[in-house]
């Protein structure tokens, strides 16, 4: 008989991460520095709003200064491209953060290559896209980057494993796949024209779930004791999908009566008795994220830094 997956517990991983942070902002600190994050929010996105409260509140708990530029919902290509370049240039700033997704009028590409490579803390700027695939120093995706930290400290190397990415949007599924490329994975990526999903998804050791369907991944995806990363982030408001996924889980059951809605990944609850470890929904991957954004300004700071005080 199978043992249910081991939990790869990514709020616990994600708060060591941010400790080990926090004590290098002290040491910068202590030589001078204090690395500095602008994170740009243009309009009144409800869920961006709450994102950027995440990353704002994260920048004080490890000690990063942090500077919220609002321009308003109206605000063209022209006046983000001019913030940018001012951005670009103050010394203060390490990082620069583009809230996405952007107003319609704006033209996101354009603003997203205006951000100086160095300070790109999100990793999208072709020159670091560029940087990952000829594995050369530079920054990469926050998500992604927090996947490849999950496998590391739960002592899972990719080396010589089959692993299958389920994704192959710019934000999460090509970088992950190039990152386990790197880390010597045998890697096929899958997306919505792959022919026999459930096949190929059965020959992975580790297989990673970046695709924005509330369960999708049953459990005749999975080689028994594979490894399980569940990016996805999707709310269930409709109670016969609530009763689908999660019949008979108390504690889901009283979370969907409190607020209307609870939260689920790409993988399917019933995934958690045939793989070997798997990330939970919330808790898994979701932490990581603003764990790796703390880590990538600490790093963009020290790496633009690097002929001066550090
Ligand atoms: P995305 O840009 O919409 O990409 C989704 C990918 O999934 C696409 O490549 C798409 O294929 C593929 N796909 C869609 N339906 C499919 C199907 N039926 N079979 C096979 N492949 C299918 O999404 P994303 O930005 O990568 O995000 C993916 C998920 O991760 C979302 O739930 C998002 O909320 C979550 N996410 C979580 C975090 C976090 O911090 N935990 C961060 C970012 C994203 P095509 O390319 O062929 O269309």
């Amino acid at each position: 008989m199978l043992m249910p997956a081991t939990i790869l517990d990514g709020t616990r991983i994600a708060q060591e991460i941010r400790s080990e942070v926090a004590a290098e902002v002290r040491a910068m600190a202590a030589a001078g520095v204090r690395p500095g994050l602008a994170v740009v929010l243009v309009g009144h996105n409800p869920a961006s709003e709450i994102y950027v409260r995440g990353k704002v509140k994260a920048c004080e708990e490890v000690g990063v200064y942090s500077e919220k530029l609002a321009p308003p919902e109206s605000a063209s290509t022209e006046e983000l491209l001019e913030l940018i370049d001012k951005l670009n240039r103050r010394d203060d700033v390490d990082g620069i953060l583009v809230q996405l997704p952007l107003p319609a009028q704006v033209d996101a590409k354009k603003v997203l290559l205006a951000v100086d490579p160095a300070k790109d803390v999100d990793g999208f700027h072709p020159m670091n896209v560029g940087f990952l695939s000829t594995q050369r120093p530079g920054l990469v995706p926050c998500t992604p980057v927090g996947v490849m930290e999950i496998l590391k400290r739960s002592n899972i190397p990719p080396a010589g494993q089959e692993a299958v990415v389920v994704g192959r949007s710019d934000i999460v599924g090509k970088p992950a796949a190039m990152l386990l490329l790197n880390a010597n994975a045998t890697v096929t990526v899958c997306h919505s024209r792959t022919r026999d999903l459930p096949g190929v998804c059965r020959r992975a050791d580790i297989l990673v779930a970046a695709i924005g369907r509330a369960g999708m991944i049953t459990c005749d995806f999975v080689k028994p004791g594979a490894t399980v990363i569940d990016v996805g982030m999707n709310t269930v408001t409709n109670p016969e999908e609530f009763q689908r996924f999660f019949a008979g889980n108390a504690k889901r059951e009283e979370t969907f009566r409190k607020k209307g809605s609870v939260l689920i990944g790409d993988v399917h609850p019933e995934v958690v008795e045939v793989a070997g470890a798997i990330t939970p929904v919330p808790g898994g991957v979701g932490p990581l994220t603003i764990a790796m954004l703390m880590f990538n300004t600490v790093k963009a700071a020290k790496m633009r830094r690097a002929n001066r005080a550090f």
